[in-house]
């Protein structure tokens, strides 16, 4: 058995050309960070990348996160970001309902759902460049 795997390491060798020597070509060099694995900030770009940059300035511009819970009165009614003027908004007013209570919400107004009662308002959200 030690035999054997002898000659097929022996025949791996020969057959498997040396790429650590300089002659097989120039070493892959990491510039992006000195550890061995570079953190997901340093991988990330485009979409990924501004979301994480937000997300460190405690901003969420793209909604990526759960909604904050709001009392839903007429005070403190639910606030639905929004980058038009209008929204379709549904609410589910008990959680064992089986159906979706469906709504236009529009810019600067207050909108009280028929069934619950529960307020919500359009807030308009400026997408980031
Ligand atoms: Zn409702």
């Amino acid at each position: 058995m030690a035999g054997r795997l002898r000659l097929l390491a022996g025949a791996l060798q020969r057959a498997v050309p040396r790429v650590s020597g300089r002659a097989a070509g120039p070493l892959a060099v990491r510039t992006m960070s000195s550890s061995a694995i570079p953190t997901d900030e340093e991988q990330a770009t485009g979409l990924e990348r501004k979301i994480l940059e937000a997300d460190k300035r405690g901003e969420d511009p793209y909604s990526c996160y759960a909604p904050k819970k709001y009392a839903g009165t007429k005070e403190d009614p639910h606030l639905v970001p929004s980058t038009e003027e209008m929204r379709f908004v549904g609410c589910i007013c008990d959680e064992d309902t089986t159906y979706i209570n469906w709504f236009w919400l529009f810019k600067g107004k207050v909108h009280r759902c028929w069934e619950c009662g529960a307020h919500y308002k359009l807030v308009h959200e400026k997408i980031p460049d």
